[in-house]
């Protein structure tokens, strides 16, 4: 009979093991079909654990590791996978030659140690503007999208500026290769009465939260409590409030005015009357960016606006977009808008991730200035490095299995490209190679395949400790 131990790792190995085909550039996508019959198409790691229906609390354990390395590296989430079902495999053929598993999570702490030793000791420590399109573009490969457009897309919306000051906004229609990179904020909004303006140049720009309409809900909880009579004194009162509201935004000197919440009709009127270019119902993303944007501090109350809340718009310009009007505001502050275009809901979703790694990479190495070859090299030479220990006994086989662990990343990338391991892996591991796309070996350096340092650190990190927290599991409970 199998023990407890046994089949939680039979468990975790049925989830990677479905993972490893969507490994690296040759990486097969998964088709998620949801509850109500929506489809994903994806072959990034995350997402697919994300999507995916997952019942088995040890396969639960093993996708929250995707989660970590997408939410601390962006990038990696297969490979992160990948390995802690390999040190599962590696740990239940050690197990099964007799070797406790207290011994085997003993040497897997031991060998991450030494591995990120090894790991930080071979990173290239300085990165050069060519190096970053390099790791841009090794993050996009093998997306069904075009590598080269979208790295020239990503490194646009990066140049100085934040990774956290980029908006993406999505619209079907086209193909990806007319995605591109646009400065500003380009909202999914039009102005909200068809008078008023669709440009404008060095305008003055007040944005707020609050809402310049009697908001439905306020009306219910005031009045329903009360005596029908006084209805019409309340709304008489608050459209009172409003139009007094409405003055000051046009008294203010404000030429644009962007709300998070609604505009009554009448204040649309007022507004477009005033020469005022309004939108309405934006969302809080957006109106973030916006005040950075345009340097605006958000005015909440709206009947004492100070001149000092108002920011800049350089341009404002409502643009067309496939059937759709969106409104374009640039001011000096440094915030870009990347706005995908695609055939088709699931193609424009694969782009946003892909890009999302991309953007990833980018903000963890402007923490970090650092990188490593990719193509399974960095695995495979950490793999060999370990190999070199002076350990003996039951020990020594444990540690060599997590050095066995890393080589078999390595080791799916090459059948994923079509090329045979068995072939390969001798002369990639003689020669200090990693392996192409077409399953040749290259110089991934040399060929600009290279990833930061971060998302190997964090994908081999956390697969180790999934790994020996699973190992260390020797009874599931039902809890209350
Ligand atoms: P992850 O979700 O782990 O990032 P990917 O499917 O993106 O998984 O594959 C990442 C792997 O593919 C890395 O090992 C990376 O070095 C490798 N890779 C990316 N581009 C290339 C390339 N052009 N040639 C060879 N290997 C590549
Ligand atoms: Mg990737």
């Amino acid at each position: 009979m199998k023990s407890v131990l046994e089949e939680n790792i039979q468990a975790a190995i049925e989830l990677t093991d479905m993972l490893a085909s969507s490994l690296g550039p040759k990486g097969m996508d998964k088709m998620l079909v949801d509850n109500i019959g929506d489809v994903h198409v994806t072959n990034d790691g995350f997402t697919i654990i994300d999507k995916m229906e997952i019942k088995h609390p040890i396969a639960k354990i093993v996708a929250e590791t995707a989660k970590t390395q997408d939410k601390e590296a962006g990038d990696g989430t297969t490979t992160v996978i990948v390995l802690t079902g390999e040190l599962l495999k590696q740990a239940l053929q050690l197990i099964k030659a007799g070797i406790h598993p207290t011994i085997i999570t003993q040497a897997y702490a031991k060998a991450l140690k030494d591995a990120i030793r090894i790991l930080r000791s071979k990173a290239v420590k300085t990165v050069t503007e060519a190096d970053l399109e390099n790791m841009i573009s090794t993050a996009l490969t093998g997306k069904p999208t075009s590598t080269k457009h979208l790295t020239q897309v990503v490194l646009d919306a990066v140049k100085n500026t934040e990774t956290d000051d980029i908006l993406i906004v999505k619209k079907a229609g086209n193909s990806v290769e007319e995605s591109r990179t646009i400065k500003g904020v380009l909202i999914d909004k039009e102005p909200v009465h068809p008078r008023m303006s669709t440009e404008a140049m060095n305008a003055k720009v007040l944005i707020t939260r609050t809402p310049l309409e009697i908001e439905k809900t306020e009306v219910s909880t005031e009045i329903m409590i009360q005596d029908p009579a006084q209805l019409s004194t309340f709304l008489t009162q608050e459209n009172n409030a409003i139009k007094k509201k409405t003055d000051s935004i046009i008294n203010s000197g404000a030429k644009i005015a962007v709300f998070q919440k609604g505009i009554s009709e009448k204040a649309q009127e007022s507004l477009a009357r005033a020469g005022i270019i309004a939108l309405r119902r934006v969302r809080e993303k957006d109106i973030d960016m916006l005040l950075k944007a345009t340097k605006s501090r958000l005015a909440e109350d709206l009947e004492s606006i100070k001149p000092e809340d108002l920011g800049t718009a350089e341009l404002l310009k409502v643009e067309k977009i496939g059937d759709e009007k969106l409104t374009l505001i640039q001011g000096a502050g440094n915030v870009s808008t990347i706005l995908i275009r695609g055939g088709t809901k699931q193609v424009i979703e694969e782009a946003e991730r892909t890009i999302n790694d991309a953007l990833g990479v980018v903000r963890i190495i402007r923490k970090e200035q650092a990188y490593l070859p990719g193509a399974g090299l960095t695995e495979l030479i950490i793999s060999k490095e370990l190999m070199n220990n002076t350990l003996k006994g039951k020990e020594r086989l444990a540690y060599e299995g997590f050095s066995n662990a890393l080589k078999k990343v390595t080791e799916t990338l090459v059948r994923n490209t079509g090329a045979k391991p068995l072939d390969l892996m001798p002369e990639l591991t003689s020669q200090n190679k990693g392996v192409s796309i077409e399953g040749t070996p290259i110089n991934p350096i040399s060929e600009g395949v290279i990833e930061p340092l971060k998302v190997k650190e964090q994908a081999i990190t956390s697969a180790t400790e999934t790994a020996i927290m699973i190992l260390r599991i020797d009874e599931i409970l039902k809890g209350k």
